[in-house]
Order: structure tokens, then C-alpha cells, then sequence
């Protein structure tokens, strides 16, 4: 693992932008573009209701040091997903409808809540279904005292256009990038996460991530501030798949930092897809490692073999939800990572 250094205080960001979220009546977030009328009751692709739908709001330990510092990532779960991922480690919630449906003042709520006990960071981990109901929120929460940053967890197959709302609300992205941009990766996304033209879609949404909040800012403690980290999960049997992902970043985006993932566990449908239905090896993960440094993306972080544990898959805590118009997040901490 290799830390960050010699980056300087953020500034304040710009007020956020005024701009209309384009998506509410026909939803066009993601590249799926089902144009339903969510606030009538239709559902698209990834069945994502009107109201956001959350599945936890806890103090999260298991992110970057730069999220989760020493008090915890203040880690929001949302339920539904755009994607299909067969090795999905949080399937019970992105494809198991697992959750709670919570109105803007709920949001705002979990928010505050987890700001109160302190956590580093608002962590909002599956966001774009609910892009325009997060922005809602982060308006209201911002006016009522919510100051530390807002991290966006996202598998980054979402519009330019949705994010552009975003502009200003958040500060620091947390976009996947799951495949490379070859025939082999397009095959990789239909077959493992439903997802045609993964690449093109995520890359130029991590574009406009890095135009929106620029490089990594960490403060005094290390603590991130703004930023764009990218992080890449590495599948068995797909190594070279995983060099190629790097080469782009690398090539594409000098300086922001990567965070290299070695924890894949044969989980959800894995055992469906034999050649991907078990953990990295050791030769796996240090090929993957090798080349991470060789092409110099020293400014990131990498995980231990030993991160590949269902011990790490969160235990739900609905009770973390509040109800509409309840009280905010009072549950335990768990164990988790996306
Ligand atoms: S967010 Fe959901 S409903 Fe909206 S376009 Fe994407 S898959 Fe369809």
C-alpha cells in the first residue's frame, strides 16, 4: 500500500449548480435510458422506485485510509443497481431489493446523523439511481449544516448529463472502472454485468468527474477533501484484462490516484461462470501487482490477498434506515466494502 503526500489544503468549491436534474420524469441517469416515469410508478432496468431506497447508513472502517481516516466514512447504501454484476459481494441489496424506501427529509436525516458521530465523509455508495433525489438532499443538508465531504461510490455507468448535476454538491468521486476498452472487455461487461459499452460510457463519466473537482486534495490528517480515485477490481483469470484497464488510466488520467482491488470472492451467481468462480492466486495477484507499479501508479493503494473474505461483506442493518419522517441512523457499525 502506498500513501498519498505532498498535496495541498482544498479550497471551498463552488456553490452547487442550478442546473435541473434532466432525468426525473423519463429516466435517462444511466446509459440504459428507459425513460420511465419513475414518479408514476414505472421502473426501468434496475427496478429502482420514485423514493430512494436504502439498505444501511453506518460508520464504515474498510474504505481507503483517505475516506475512512480514524472516525469512519459515513457510508449510505442504496438499494437497486443499473448493473447485472454476477460477482455483485452486495447482490442481497443491488439485486435482492433489500432495503427501505426513504423520503428527502429521511435522507437528509442519515446525512446529519452520520456527520454527528463523526464520520469523515458522507460516503453514498450505489448513488445513481437516485441521483435526483441525493441531489435534493445534499441541497437541503448543506443548508441545514452539513459540511464534511460527499463521496460518490459509483460503478460510473451513468450520463455525463446526470452527473452534471452533481457539479458542486460533491467533492469527491469514487468511480469504478470495471473492463477495458477491447473487444475482450465488451464481452467482459455484457457477460458478467449486463452492461454493453461499459467502457465507453464509464470512462467518459470519470472524464467528467476529474473536469468537476480535479485532483486528489487531501487535508493536514491525510483526510480526503476533493478528488477523483479510481478503483478497479481484479477478476480471476482476467489479469490482462486488468493491465489494459491500468495502461488507460495511466495513460488518460496522470495523477489521479487508483485503488487496486484484490478482493474478489466467487459470490452471488459466480458459480454459474466456472472460470471466474473462485479467489485471485497468488501468481494472479502479483502479476497484477507488478504492473501497477511498473507503469507508475505509485499514487494509489492495493489490497491484501487476504481482503478476499466474505467476513467483509456487510451484514444489513435496516434498522439504520430511518422510516419517512423517523428519527436519523442509530445502528451498530458493520463490516463492509463495495
Ligand atoms: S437509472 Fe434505472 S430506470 Fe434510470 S435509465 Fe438507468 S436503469 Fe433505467
Amino acid at each position: 500500500m502506498t500513501g498519498q503526500s505532498g498535496r495541498e489544503p482544498t479550497s471551498g468549491r463552488e456553490p452547487a449548480s442550478d442546473r435541473k436534474p434532466a432525468s426525473e420524469k423519463h429516466c435517462r441517469l444511466c446509459p440504459r435510458l428507459c425513460r420511465v416515469d419513475r414518479d408514476a410508478g414505472e421502473v426501468g432496468f434496475c427496478l429502482a422506485p420514485a423514493l430512494a431506497k436504502v439498505s444501511q447508513a453506518s460508520l464504515h472502517q474498510w474504505e481507503e485510509p483517505c475516506l475512512s481516516g480514524t472516525r469512519g466514512s459515513g457510508t449510505i447504501f442504496f438499494t437497486e443497481c443499473n448493473l447485472r454484476c454476477v460477482f455483485c459481494q452486495n447482490a442481497e441489496i443491488s439485486q435482492g431489493h433489500l432495503g427501505r424506501e426513504v423520503d428527502r427529509a429521511g435522507l437528509v436525516s442519515m446525512m446529519l446523523g452520520l456527520q454527528e458521530r463523526g464520520a469523515h465523509n458522507i460516503n453514498l455508495v450505489s448513488p445513481t439511481p437516485y441521483i435526483p433525489q441525493i441531489r435534493a438532499a445534499l441541497l437541503e443538508a448543506r443548508a441545514r449544516g452539513l459540511s464534511v465531504p460527499v463521496v460518490y461510490n459509483t460503478n460510473a455507468y451513468e450520463t455525463v448529463e446526470a452527473l452534471q448535476t452533481l457539479e458542486g454538491l460533491v467533492q469527491i468521486y469514487l468511480p469504478d472502472l470495471k473492463y477495458p476498452g477491447d473487444a475482450e472487455g465488451e464481452a467482459m461487461a455484457r457477460r458478467y454485468s449486463k452492461a454493453p459499452r461499459y467502457f465507453e460510457t464509464a470512462t467518459a463519466a470519470i472524464m467528467e468527474m476529474v473536469r468537476q473537482v480535479g485532483p486528489l486534495v487531501l487535508d493536514d490528517e491525510g483526510i480526503a477533501q476533493s478528488g477523483v480515485i479510481v478503483r478497479h477490481l481484479v477478476i480471476p483469470g482476467h489479469v490482462e484484462a486488468t493491465k489494459r484497464v491500468l495502461d488507460w488510466i495511466a495513460a488518460n488520467l496522470p495523477g489521479v490516484p487508483v485503488s487496486l482491488m484484490s478482493q474478489f470472492t466467487p459470490y452471488h451467481r459466480a458459480a454459474e461462470f466456472p472460470e471466474i468462480n473462485r479467489r485471485l492466486t497468488r501468481r494472479e495477484y502479483h502479476a497484477a501487482l507488478d504492473h501497477f507499479f511498473a507503469i507508475g501508479l505509485e499514487e494509489g493503494w492495493t489490497q491484501e490477498l487476504s481482503a478476499a473474505d466474505e467476513a467483509f461483506i456487510p451484514d444489513w442493518d435496516l434498522d439504520s434506515v430511518p422510516a419517512a419522517g423517523g428519527p436519523g441512523p442509530s445502528g451498530s457499525e458493520k463490516r463492509g466494502s463495495k
